[in-house]
């Protein structure tokens, strides 16, 4: 799969039996559809601010432009309500979501006690080890 932000190929990495895509150039993480929630062992009924964000349309702020790495399509910014909010881009087609590696910073530092800030967190370690 190739990076939406500088369009190199990504790295394939494996966490609890999910494949993730991490580019080694600028740190940026694609995750496929439900695989947050997988990783995460979430459930699409839990109340995890960051998994109600992904189904609440309402939290879609404009057209990005990045692209989906797998059907070109422009992708949506989503608005996480975290604190500070973070912003993280979403295809429109429910292909998967892309992380900034500072995104991915904000929320693993705002989620630190979630369950998905620890699955992130696994994440993070992973990537630093690369
Ligand atoms: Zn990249
Ligand atoms: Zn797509």
């Amino acid at each position: 799969m190739i990076c939406p932000e500088c369009n190199e190929e990504m790295l394939v990495i494996e966490l609890d039996g999910v494949e993730i895509d991490l580019c080694d150039t600028c740190r940026g993480v694609w995750l496929d559809e439900g695989e947050i929630e997988l990783l995460a062992g979430l459930d699409e009924s839990s109340d995890e601010p960051f998994v109600k964000a992904l189904r609440d349309r309402g939290a879609e702020k404009r057209t990005g432009n990045r692209k989906c790495p797998v059907c070109s399509k422009a992708m949506i910014i989503v608005e996480v309500p975290l604190d500070p909010p973070v912003e993280i881009d979403r295809c429109p087609a429910n292909h998967g979501l892309w992380f900034d590696h500072g995104e991915l910073d904000a929320v693993v530092a705002a989620a630190k006690n979630t369950e998905v800030g620890g699955f992130l967190n696994k994440i993070f370690g992973a990537d630093t080890q690369t």
